[in-house]
């Protein structure tokens, strides 16, 4: 079957001298991985078109479980992402996150097109690393099912506190007062509290439309992290570099 669609490549691995072996995020069947025959040749339209980070028009050809890229038109390149080591390493932890938790043989639109989105604002400057971090780590896990629970403490029902602990493993909150022990949880004061409710509940639109503080982005970048962590029970190897980078 021959089809074509629109994808960004999230991990590239090259295999002889000439060929690469992508995964891409496409718009109509969300993670693929492809096999990219002479891609490595410098003069082929390909190579830069299934160069990581790449956003490409596919036409893409699958037998079975196999794709092969036929044809490659790269539609845009984030080329001042690529020479800021930071930034890179950054958004290499969301392909790690993307190649986890998208869909496979499905559409995958909303994940795409957030995808783009925070790349195209860290490239151009638009949001700081940490604000983007929080908002693309939560809504990737929302929008892959896994919906925290943030409207109240689960033990006293209140809404806010001055400070109110976010629980990973449960996805729920309990306030100041209920709490007696604040290990393995997130302590949010309520503006951080605000912001985490804000990337899960705000509108695609509005997402990246906040402010917070520097101690405030902290804490919300610490509850979406150790979210990720407890719920998918894993380690991510670029977050961890990116943390040793930025002494995080
Ligand atoms: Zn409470």
């Amino acid at each position: 079957m021959k089809f074509q669609t629109d994808g960004l490549i999230i991990r590239e691995q090259n295999i002889g001298e000439n060929d690469r072996l992508v995964w891409v995020l496409t718009r109509s069947n969300g993670v693929v991985k492809a096999f990219a025959r002479g891609a490595k040749k410098l003069d082929s339209a390909k190579c830069s078109a299934t160069s990581l980070l790449s956003y490409s028009r596919l036409t893409l050809y699958k037998s079975r479980e196999n794709y092969i890229v036929g044809d490659a038109k790269t539609l845009r390149i984030f080329s001042k992402l690529r020479h800021d080591v930071r930034k890179m390493c950054l958004v290499q932890y969301f392909c790690e996150i993307a190649r986890h938790i998208c869909p496979r043989e499905q559409p995958a639109d909303e994940f795409l097109r957030l995808f783009l989105n925070s790349v195209y604002l860290l490239s151009e400057n638009k949001r700081g690393e940490l604000l983007v971090k929080a908002c693309f780590e939560m809504r990737y896990m929302c929008m892959a099912g896994y919906k925290p629970d943030l409207l109240m403490c689960r033990k006293c029902g209140a809404y806010s506190a001055p400070l109110v602990y976010f629980l990973p493993r449960e996805g729920k909150l309990e306030c100041c007062n209920c709490r007696r022990s604040s290990d393995k949880v997130a302590p949010l004061s309520e503006a951080a509290l605000t912001a985490l409710r804000h990337t899960v509940f705000a509108e695609d639109s509005k997402l990246f439309s906040f402010a917070l503080s520097d101690e405030g982005l902290r804490m919300l970048n610490n509850a979406t992290e150790l979210y990720l962590r407890c719920q998918l029970d894993r380690d991510f190897q670029a977050l961890n570099f990116y943390k040793t980078i930025t002494n995080g």
